[in-house]
């Protein structure tokens, strides 16, 4: 029996069960549908890529996998230049992990550990954003402000560790003012809050924050596992402001396989490299490293670099302002649209109840969530396809 996420299982509709999927489509018995989230924002390529494929299908015959205690391998080795060259500033140093939410623990542990090794003991605390998702982890809920955890951590009280502010640059200065001896960290997912309801917000914030982060010692984190390779119309959002340390999951393997990355600068990595082995860092998931995941990675990475993706990102956004700039409709409280991110927020969650069967009969797949209807499209996806997509948003609020 299968335990499906985020539902109340007693009242859960049947899933659509998929037995083929090929490009931006995936196929029921019956049906074809665009897949307007992109398998939780992952499939950047889409799906059945034939370069993709052969990545992993030539990895699989080598070998799967190979812990990475005591070994190593071409596959990660490869993965890890890729990505030390690819990314700005000094965001040099891979660790590898098989999700977004233990990246983003081991982040966290990173920042904390970062002063630990300094004798800095006092820096217990992470500043965070309202309305922030970072993981389902006990640690990344933490981080988090996410409505519907609020239930289950209610049970250890208010966290002594953890402020979230608004993405407002005075709420920013005086959380620095108040705290920033006691900070290790300032975790963002940068520009664009995915989970909790696609909230966009301005670089200006951003660049305060290095600033800040600068002027009183505290580690920047960006989370861009939702928002890495893209998704805002940016490359990385670390492209325009640098953060001490990156973490990339989702779209990292083309959403072949699970697997993501903390990477670090060169500052944080020598607050660990020492003769005291108290120092390393302690941490070392099972699977990370996979070799099917860093090489389906690479060759993910490789496409986007290749085929300018950048382009195509762009040219998806001048559509959808095209498609929905002006519409408009009472129940509808704003639109979003960011790169490849577009957010219909409605007034009432009510108003989103039935949209999945709708879309489903008009050939698309979408999975609103509280007031949020929302597309993240495969990038390849084409003119015709995306305005379908948009079309049958827009066809919603004619009933
Ligand atoms: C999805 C997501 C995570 C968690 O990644 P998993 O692979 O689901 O554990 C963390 N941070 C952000 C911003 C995400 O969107």
């Amino acid at each position: 029996m299968i335990w499906y996420p985020y539902e109340q299982m007693k009242t859960m509709k049947t899933p659509y069960k998929i037995i083929d999927a090929n490009g931006v489509y995936l196929y029921t018995k019956d049906n074809k549908m665009i897949d307007s989230v992109s398998s939780w924002w992952s499939v950047i390529h889409g799906y059945k890529h034939p370069e993709l494929n052969k990545a992993i299908i030539s990895q699989v015959e080598k070998f799967s996998h190979v812990m990475l205690g005591g070994l190593t391998h071409e596959p990660v080795q490869k993965l890890s230049d890729k990505l030390q060259s690819w990314l700005p500033g000094d965001l040099n140093y891979c660790f590898f992990s098989d999700s977004g939410s233990v990246a983003v623990e081991v982040a966290l542990k990173m920042a904390l550990q970062f002063y630990m090794n300094q004798k800095e003991e006092q820096r217990t605390m992470i500043l965070a954003l309202e309305h922030a998702y970072h993981g389902d982890t006990f640690k990344t809920m933490e981080a988090g402000d996410d409505e519907d955890y609020h239930f289950v951590l209610k049970a250890y009280g208010p966290s002594k560790y953890v402020v979230h502010i608004p993405t407002k640059i005075d709420a920013l200065e005086q959380a620095f003012i108040k705290y920033h001896d006691r900070l290790n960290c300032f975790i963002v997912e940068p520009l664009l809050q995915g989970a909790g309801g696609m909230r966009m917000y301005d670089v200006s914030f951003l660049k305060r924050a290095r600033e800040l982060c600068d002027q009183y010692g505290v580690l920047l984190i960006f989370d861009e596992v939702a928002t890495g390779f893209g998704r805002t119309g940016n490359r990385f959002v670390a492209d325009l402001v640098l953060p001490d340390i990156l973490v990339l999951g989702k779209a990292l393997t083309g959403g072949y396989i699970g697997h993501a990355v903390t990477v670090a600068n060169k500052k944080v990595y020598d607050g660990f490299y020492d003769d005291n082995p108290e120092h390393a860092l302690m941490h070392g998931p099972t699977f990370m490293g996979n070799a099917l995941a860093c090489s389906v990675a690479l060759k993910s990475t490789e496409l986007f670099e290749k085929q300018n993706y950048m382009a195509k990102i762009q040219k998806i956004e001048q559509i959808t302002h095209r498609e929905l700039d002006g519409f408009s409709d009472p129940r509808i409280k704003e639109i979003r649209i960011m790169g490849g991110c577009v957010c219909i927020e409605v007034y009432d969650s009510s108003i989103l109840k039935g949209y999945q069967q709708f879309a489903f009969e008009r050939g698309v797949f979408s999975r609103p969530f509280l007031k949020y209807l929302y597309a993240m499209v495969p990038y390849i996806i084409t003119e015709q396809e995306l305005i379908k997509v948009l079309d049958t948003m827009k066809a919603w609020f004619k009933l």
